[in-house]
């Protein structure tokens, strides 16, 4: 028989989130009455722009078109996409050669992870999203949980908690470790500043490093200094990767399209270019990007397109700003909650001290049919906290808060 990949057998707990499912279809399935309202996972809830849905049908019908059909593309996605993208976001900073379009920034990061092969040190923020770890213990970069139960070996955690500003010691890093960095940060909300970057890539650059930056968030971004990309640091072509999605600004979360961003000057160690490589791996082990999807990538970044992917973000930073607020008052202020929201970010963090993630976030669930996500489940220094998403209509957040304010704790 053919033996299990031992990276499957390495993985702890399930997957946070499947896991979160499961607690609560146990729950409904024993409580039918209750309306459970979700501010758990970090999906969009509101419908995409008419502009950008409008391209995509027309697209898709013009593929029942002589004319209009195409088939496959270019592996690295649409050239005037490529384009549009450098030109958007990266200008004087990364050109469209550098852009590589997707279905989405996490898949980009598990295919990031095979550029990198088993033998790779790597690094992540603590907490992190988990595919940048349980991808690596897949691959083999990191191996088995720790006995004590605060992570896997092989990866050096890096603690963002409010004592440091949730910026972390990269003293602790060793040499030529790959940095996974996520900003804004899923899951605390925290948007690293221009000085912090410039630390981090200095660094980088110092240490042999390759830093992957998860800019999944940047369109939340408000405060003007704080930086959109790690380009606007100087340095950073020589060390970092950026990955980034549509998913968050245009609720393309189940339409699928990401890109990476992946400069000509980024080189391994035997001097041969990273960017090659992910070519490569676009070329090799992914097909490109469905054009349906790239044809409402195009749109969204046209001047009505860019309108509408902000409104759609303001709303859930508006969402955000509703629940911080319910979580600074009562009884959450009575039982010393500390509440973590940026307003740059789609995400509230909240520390319950002395309690255990899970635990809150049984109680949660059990007193207000709220499903929240317990900050355990993204690395050992989350334990304590629970984060609240902002994803969601504004009716159920409304009504979300109203039964929070309710809660004894
Ligand atoms: C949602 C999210 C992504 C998502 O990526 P897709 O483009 O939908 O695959 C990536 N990184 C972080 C940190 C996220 O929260």
């Amino acid at each position: 028989m053919i033996t299990r990949n031992t990276g499957f057998a390495n993985l702890t707990a399930g997957y946070l989130f499947p896991e979160i499912a499961r607690r609560r279809r146990e729950y409904a399935a024993s409580h039918p009455d209750a309306r459970i309202i979700s501010l758990g996972i970090g999906n969009t809830t509101e419908p995409l722009s008419k502009h950008i849905a409008k391209a995509m049908s027309d697209y898709a019908l013009g593929l029942a078109t002589a004319a209009g059909y195409s088939g496959y593309g270019d592996e690295q996605g649409n050239s005037d996409l490529r384009k549009k993208i450098a030109e958007t976001f990266y200008k004087g900073m990364a050109d469209e050669s550098e852009v590589f379009v997707s279905d989405g920034a996490k898949c980009d990061i598990a295919r990031i992870q095979t550029l990198f092969g088993s033998h790779v040190k790597i690094a992540v923020q603590d907490p992190a999203y988990p595919v940048y770890v349980d991808g690596s213990v897949v691959t083999g970069a990191a191996s088995s949980a720790k006995a004590d139960g605060t992570g896997y070996e092989g990866v050096t955690y890096l603690p963002c908690i409010p004592e440091n500003n949730f910026f972390p010691d990269l003293s602790k890093i060793e040499d030529n470790t790959v940095i996974y960095f996520c900003s804004p940060n899923n899951p605390t909300g925290a948007a690293s500043t221009r000085e912090e970057l410039t630390k981090l890539v200095d660094f980088a650059n110092a240490h042999g490093c390759i830093i992957v930056y998860d800019a999944a968030y940047f369109a939340f971004i408000r405060d003007e200094k704080l930086p959109k990309t790690i380009f606007e640091i100087p340095g950073s072509r020589t060390c970092a990767i950026e990955v980034n999605s549509f998913s968050k600004p245009a609720g393309f979360t189940g339409v699928r399209l990401g890109w990476s961003v992946v400069p000509n000057d980024l080189k391994f160690a035997d001097g041969s270019l990273v960017n090659k490589d992910w070519n490569r791996v676009n070329t090799t082990l992914f097909n490109g990007a469905s054009n349906i999807a790239q044809a409402g990538g195009l749109a969204a970044l046209d001047e009505q397109g860019l309108k509408d992917m902000k409104e759609a973000v303001d709303y859930y930073l508006e969402n955000g700003r509703i629940i911080s607020e319910t979580l600074r008052g009562g009884e959450f202020k009575k039982a010393g909650v500390e509440v973590y929201f940026t307003g740059n970010g789609p995400y509230v963090w909240a520390k319950f001290p002395g309690r255990k993630s899970w635990e809150v976030f049984d109680l949660i669930l059990d007193k207000c049919n709220i499903v929240t996500t317990p900050g355990s489940g993204f690395g050992p220094a989350g334990e304590s906290f629970i984060r609240f998403s902002s994803f969601g209509h504004r009716a159920d957040i409304e009504e979300a808060c109203k039964r929070l304010s309710a809660l004894t704790l």
